[in-house]
């Protein structure tokens, strides 16, 4: 093959700038991804944490929102209400009320001279009885409007006023005014703490559980925190850490995702992205690799054929020729002496011998292809296969000098399952083979023997050998060995193919013992039964 190994060489460059065309650009969109994904994660850590700051601003809002309606619903009472029955008056006006989170009503009439504060159940409105520190609770946060009432001061717009002194008995306070503006009593109400901890917290933390983004939505974990000097003094690390407004404002709503922080929820996210993506150029690379393997096994093919071709019109034109030769002597009457006539028959028989074993191969392996190869088996007796088929070697076998050792087990072999011409096609490759890869040594060995229900034949020859790395190879199609000693020997690449081919269809084996400079043996195994 002329400017074969340049021809190499341009391959294989171009192999590696088919790949780095692949590569590169696969790694600068792999950088390009890992940029973009770091820059969401952050983007992502940065929204999360915002979401669920817009979660805990809306649960402080509806808190409060809760408190001053209650305040809207029921502390607005009419400077009237004190005058005459009073106590029946502010029985029905708290009745009516939604006394949920409350836990008493409490009207204070100034002008009382004690200041007694009448208290009121929050469902149904029915006066009753505080304890004292609730009744304390309810004086001092009226304290300072008892102050204006007696400053006897008008004022034009009251917001209600929050005493927090006891957490436990919190209390929201409108002052109650007549139509000139002057302060007559206090309304109040003493707030259930309970209820808020145990009931409104978890109802509006439920209500607003859209705002969380879902992944963090699930482990989310929520609680009141005490707050001293403005801090919470429970909640390092928290998500969000906001004190309430207008009531409970000593308390604080503390927000966290527990298994991880939103942060981490990104950078989980992050890394398995980066995971994906990494798996997908290298299933890409793969594809890559792979396709360039097939292009590579198609290009070696095609070149295989294009040897097969040259090699087989290299075979048949040979024997042609010195078929030709030896015709022609004959029929010009030049050869006289019986000896001669005799040999240069010997040779023409010897190479249609070779030209029938060629042609004979390339029709079965077109048969093989085309699945068109038919096996009809029988019990044959493999001794007599192989002493047949060294028969049709007999004429070369002499010209080439060779000796030929045919070696059986003392017992009898027993019948093989075969199709006899199939089986004969095999050993004439195999002793064929043994011949042409001989070298110069000059002698074969064919063992037969049996195991395990199989009868084997195993053709040594005393040759080049072949390398372990191509052992496996040669029984490929058009597969020849391209270095080296045996390269220099003719062939069609078919021979081990078939061979290969005729010994699975009969469900035998067929393997190759060889060492470079050592010889080579190929044994067959044969099946005594009928699979
Ligand atoms: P070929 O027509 O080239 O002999 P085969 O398929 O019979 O085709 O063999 C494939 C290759 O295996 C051969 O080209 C040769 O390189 C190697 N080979 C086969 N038999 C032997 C042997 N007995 N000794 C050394 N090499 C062998």
């Amino acid at each position: 093959m002329p400017g074969g190994a340049s021809s190499l060489t341009t391959r294989g460059a171009g192999r590696w700038l088919a790949f780095a065309a692949v590569l590169i650009p696969l790694a600068v969109l792999l950088v390009l991804q890992l940029r973009t994904l770091a820059q969401l994660e952050e983007t992502s850590a940065a929204s999360n944490r915002l979401a669920l700051k817009g979660y805990g601003r809306t649960i402080l809002r509806g808190t409060e929102a809760f408190y001053r309606q209650r305040v809207e619903d029921a502390l607005q009472v009419p400077a009237g209400l004190l005058a005459g029955d009073r106590r029946a008056a502010l029985d029905a006006h708290f009745a009516s009320r939604d006394g949920a989170g409350i836990k008493r009503y409490f009207v204070i009439d100034f002008a009382t001279p004690d200041s007694e504060a009448l208290f009121f159940a929050p469902t149904g409105g029915a006066a009753t009885t505080a304890s004292e520190v609730e009744a304390r609770a309810a004086r001092v946060a009226a304290a300072p409007w008892r102050v204006v009432a007696e400053e006897g001061t008008p004022i034009q717009s009251v917001s209600p006023s929050v005493d927090e002194q006891d957490p436990d008995n919190r209390v929201i306070l409108r002052p109650i005014r007549d139509s000139n503006g002057h302060v007559r009593g206090a309304a109040g109400m003493i707030l259930d703490s309970a209820y808020f901890s145990d009931v409104l917290l978890p109802s509006l933390t439920r209500a607003e559980q859209a705002l969380v983004p879902e992944p963090l939505r699930h482990d989310l974990e929520i609680e009141l925190g005490v707050r001293e000097n403005g801090r919470s003094t429970t909640a390092p690390g928290a998500d969000v850490d906001a004190s309430f407004r207008f009531i409970f404002t000593d308390r604080s709503l503390i927000v966290r995702s527990p298994s991880e922080t939103s942060k981490q929820w990104a950078q989980r996210r992050f890394i398995g992205d980066v995971s994906l993506s990494l798996m997908l150029a290298a299933a890409l690379l793969a594809a890559v690799l792979l396709a360039q393997r097939n292009a590579v096994r198609a290009t070696q093919l095609s070149q295989m054929k294009t040897d097969f071709v040259s090699s087989v019109s290299h075979e048949l034109r040979t024997p042609l020729a010195s078929i030709r030769v030896f015709g022609e002597l004959l029929r010009l009457g030049r050869v006289n002496e019986p000896a001669k006539v005799r040999e240069y028959g010997d040779y023409i028989e010897a190479e249609c011998r070779r030209l029938t074993h060629l042609v004979n191969n390339i029709l079965d392996f077109a048969k093989i292809e085309s699945g068109q190869k038919l096996y009809r088996f029988e019990r044959a007796d493999v001794r007599a296969l192989v002493e047949e088929t060294l028969r049709t070697f007999e004429v070369r076998l002499r010209q080439d000098g060779f000796s030929v050792d045919v070696t059986s087990p003392p017992t009898p072999l027993p019948p093989a399952w075969v199709d006899p011409p199939a089986v004969g096609q095999v050993l004439t490759n195999l002793i064929d083979n043994a011949i042409k890869y001989s070298g110069d040594a000059r002698h074969i060995g064919v063992a037969l023997g049996q195991q395990n229900g199989f009868v084997t034949v195993a053709v040594r020859d005393h040759g080049p050998g072949i390398d372990a790395g191509e052992q496996e190879r040669i029984f490929e199609q058009f597969y020849r060995v391209s270095s080296g000693l045996v390269h220099e020997v003719k062939g069609s690449g078919l021979g081990l193919a078939i061979v290969k081919h005729i010994v699975d269809a009969h469900r035998g084996r067929v393997s190759v013992d060889s060492r470079p400079g050592a010889g080579s043996t190929f044994t067959v195994e044969l099946p005594t039964h009928a699979a």
